[in-house]
């Protein structure tokens, strides 16, 4: 099987009627690129920043953070690279930011909330971006938006140190799609609002699961409840690539469900326009997929979002795509 998956290392991710759909990788350093590159990445759907913040005792600086975003976009020569800006706080600390202990690390001051109000960092972040825009093709993302005024906020900030930099002579890509990670129940459910103002969306289902189901992801006593076919997760699912599509901006999902075997097939159906992942869950994801015809996949996701119990839905999967 191996070896029948290694054929498809350089081929596009089609359904077997002909829908293309984008397998895109996760990554977390530029040493990542290598398995992108092995595995027939299409993209990187998300660059997780937060690695080069942690593990040292000080803020990275623009110009290390510069080279590490230059070097992913230089890397995947013009694909798509989906840079999440500074998702710190919940289970990943920075101990030298010295911030006060929480009750709820998961619903405090983490992510994009600290970064609209430590500025200086995530000015700083945006400028090694832009920056480095230039040599590929850069998407930004923001983390954990909650509400429209948070993306609004984060997108001013952007564009007041393009503008900067632009003043003071330094080139900035003409275009970078900006867009939101959709890992919030708020969010998926305002979506269409959201995609009035967004270009993309890409949905963070490991924690839109544990939102949703009020489930803590780390906490094994309640892991019951962490159920990505639970209907009500489909259905938020079903929203955010319906709104997206309706104002003809793209849906992608970057959490571990993207991955996932059973996931896929309703997902097609869904829609999702890209898949992000690990790097070696691709290739097997792209044989799956060339196997699925997206009409049939279609109905299949409409009729599991009627259904009541996860259970009910995996069992339609499995019974559906072995057959
Ligand atoms: C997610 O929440 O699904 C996601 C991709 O972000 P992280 O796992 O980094 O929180
Ligand atoms: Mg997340």
């Amino acid at each position: 099987q191996k070896a029948e998956w290694a054929k498809l290392v350089n081929e596009k991710t089609v359904s077997a009627d002909g829908r293309h759909v984008e397998l895109a990788a996760n990554i977390g350093t530029p040493k990542d690129l290598e398995g992108v590159k092995n595995n027939g990445g299409e993209a990187v759907g998300l660059y997780r920043t937060e690695f080069l913040y942690m593990g040292r005792d000080q803020l990275p600086t623009e110009d290390e953070q510069f080279d590490a975003y230059k070097a992913v976009l230089e890397g995947m020569e013009g694909k798509p690279v989906v840079v999440r800006t500074l998702d710190i706080g919940g289970d990943k600390e920075l101990p030298y930011l010295d911030l006060p202990k929480e009750m709820n690390p998961f619903l405090g001051f983490r992510a994009i909330r600290l970064c609209l109000e430590e500025q200086d960092i995530f000015r700083t972040q945006l400028r090694a971006l832009l920056r480095a825009s230039k040599y590929g093709n850069l998407k930004i993302m923001f983390p954990m938006i909650a509400t429209l005024d948070e993306f609004r906020q984060a997108k001013a900030i952007l564009e007041e140190e393009k503008q900067a930099l632009l003043n003071s002579g330094v080139e900035v890509a003409e275009r970078i799609e900006t867009g939101i990670m959709v890992e919030i129940p708020s969010t998926a459910v305002m979506a269409d609002t959201f995609a009035k103002e967004v270009d993309f969306f890409s949905i963070g289902t490991n924690d839109l699961i544990q939102y949703t189901m009020a489930a803590d992801r780390m906490n094994e006593r309640v892991s019951y409840l962490y159920q990505p076919y639970n209907p009500a997760i489909l259905r938020l699912v079903k929203m955010v690539i319906d709104a997206a599509h309706k104002e003809g901006k793209w849906a992608g999902m970057c959490g571990e469900m993207a991955g996932d075997e059973t996931a896929i097939p309703l997902l097609l159906g869904l829609g999702l326009d890209e898949f992000s992942m690990s790097a070696t869950s691709i290739l097997r994801a792209r044989s799956l997929i060339k196997r699925l015809s997206q009409p049939e996949m279609e109905q299949l996701a409409n009729e599991v979002l009627t259904m009541r119990t996860a259970e009910e839905v995996v069992q339609a999967v499995q019974s559906a795509v072995t057959k």
